[in-house]
């Protein structure tokens, strides 16, 4: 009888067995808290449609006795992962959970943050880059990390592709003041690489929990990365923009019960869009899409 999760759970579920698969595992089992892992080799069921747990990998001419047993009748991987009941910590009460000033909750978020150490990334930074902008802002730009202006100032979008996010943000009609501006990391990249797998998953319950407290409407995901990490998805930019998705941040519950998340765009990151300025257009389309859930209307002057 397949397990209920918890749809936030199963999200993250769903991210962590992505990650495996790319490594090349594709068998999972659970290994309830009381018993060995060595005694169970129950299969997690997971029924988000692309995820694929697959006994097939490795072929191995003398299978156990447990999965000759099995009603699948297939051979297991040679090396199975178990997954702790609580590895996502999704029972652990977030301490803003009960503030209900967005401003204090943010506070007591980014003292949480402290002089993060969590990951490699601290080791080449100036400055924590946290976010800024409206704590009630009915719209949030995510983007993938701080770069060399951000990590100088401790601000997002600050530098030439922040002009641009300011730019693409006057166009909708509305200030940058009025929006919420934040990153996956907090931490500038080394030569602003692409930040790993391991730190987006790191920091990214940081930013889970700015969301659950500022509430928007709708968050923009800037790039690949940001999109893939906040959807827990592995497509192409073409397949992921041009569509809504239902978001609601992992792991956290916002001190709101009747916010039940919100409306999550992907489009092209700013910085992207000046190495080839061709896509603008398409970004438009896609600010275009927000600012219809919004009912935002652009400025006569800045309309294209
Ligand atoms: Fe901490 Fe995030 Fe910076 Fe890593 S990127 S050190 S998790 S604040």
């Amino acid at each position: 009888m397949p397990h209920t999760l918890d749809p936030e759970l199963r999200r993250a579920l769903a991210a962590r067995i992505r990650y495996y698969n790319e490594m090349g595992i594709y068998d999972f089992y659970r290994r309830p808290p009381s018993v060995q892992a060595a005694e169970v080799a129950t299969p997690v069921a997971v029924e988000e449609q692309e995820v694929v747990i697959s006994a097939n990998a490795v072929s191995t001419n003398q299978p156990e006795s447990r999965e000759e047993m099995s009603p699948r009748k297939t051979a297991a991987a040679p090396t199975p992962v178990a997954i702790e009941e609580n590895i996502f910590g999704t029972s652990a009460p977030k301490p803003e959970q009960n503030v209900n000033d967005p401003v204090k909750a943010l506070k007591i978020i980014r003292n949480d943050l402290g002089n993060c150490t969590r990951c490699d990334l601290h080791k080449g930074r100036k400055n924590i880059v946290f976010g800024v902008g409206d704590s009630k802002a009915e719209l949030m730009f995510v983007g993938e990390g701080p770069g060399a202006d951000e990590d100088e100032t401790g601000e997002p979008f600050v530098g030439r592709a922040g002009q641009l996010l300011n730019n693409m943000i006057k166009a909708m009609g509305i200030e940058r003041e009025q929006v919420y501006i934040a990153n996956i990391v907090k931490c500038r990249p080394p030569s602003n690489r692409t930040p790993e797998r391991e730190e987006c998953d790191t920091c990214s319950p940081f930013l889970m929990r700015q969301i659950a407290v500022v509430k928007p409407k709708v968050i923009v995901a800037l790039g690949a990365t940001a999109a893939k990490t906040l959807l827990a998805m592995n497509s192409s930019m073409i397949q992921l923009r041009g569509r809504f998705y239902d978001f609601k941040p992992a792991s956290v519950q916002s001190n709101d019960p009747s916010w039940d998340g919100c409306k999550l765009a992907v489009t092209y990151h700013p910085a992207f869009l000046l190495r080839d300025p061709r896509q603008k257009s398409e970004a438009w389309k896609d600010l275009q899409m927000v600012m219809k859930e919004l009912g935002l209307k652009p400025p006569a002057k800045s309309a294209q």
